[in-house]
């Protein structure tokens, strides 16, 4: 099994997305995960959800959970859809909310360990601001968790 593929069913790459490419940095202890999606793929207009063809796409990057102990980032360049009664917009995004640079995992394990440690503890042990952990735990719902 090559290490795309692997990374693909490892991370649960939705269609019509793929693995690109890979970057690991040892001295970084990083690992950047790039994917694209099939070309003349469609998208489902966020608003109507009628299939759509591409228009243009915008680069995104999303903290991911560690691989091992590597840091892991997705990097992606987002479609943006034009949809005939919409106009252009952005497609959803399946691993993550909107306006956010952490996917959807990577955020349930800052809330779940915010639940037993300190924010500003978990903030330093996952290497973000301590005021994105607050903004997570403000988005999910956690209103049990003191500073
Ligand atoms: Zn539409």
């Amino acid at each position: 099994m090559d290490d795309k593929k692997l990374m693909q069913i490892t991370l649960g790459v939705p269609s019509p997305w793929f693995v690109k490419s890979i970057e690991l940095s040892t001295s970084e202890e990083r690992i950047d995960v790039y994917f694209d999606f099939i070309k003349g793929g469609v998208f489902a207009c966020p608003i109507c959800n009628k299939s759509c063809k591409v228009h243009d796409t915008t680069d995104s990057s999303w903290r991911h959970l560690p691989l091992f102990h590597y840091d892991s980032y997705i990097h992606v360049r987002v479609p943006r859809t034009k949809c005939e009664v919409h106009g252009t917009k952005t497609v959803v995004i399946p691993w993550s909310r909107p306006d956010t640079g952490f996917t959807s995992l990577f955020e349930v394990d800052v809330v779940a360990l915010c639940k037993e440690m300190p924010v500003a503890s978990v903030a330093e042990r996952v290497k973000i601001h301590e005021e994105s952990a607050w903004r997570i735990l403000a988005y999910r719902g956690c209103p049990t968790i003191q500073k």
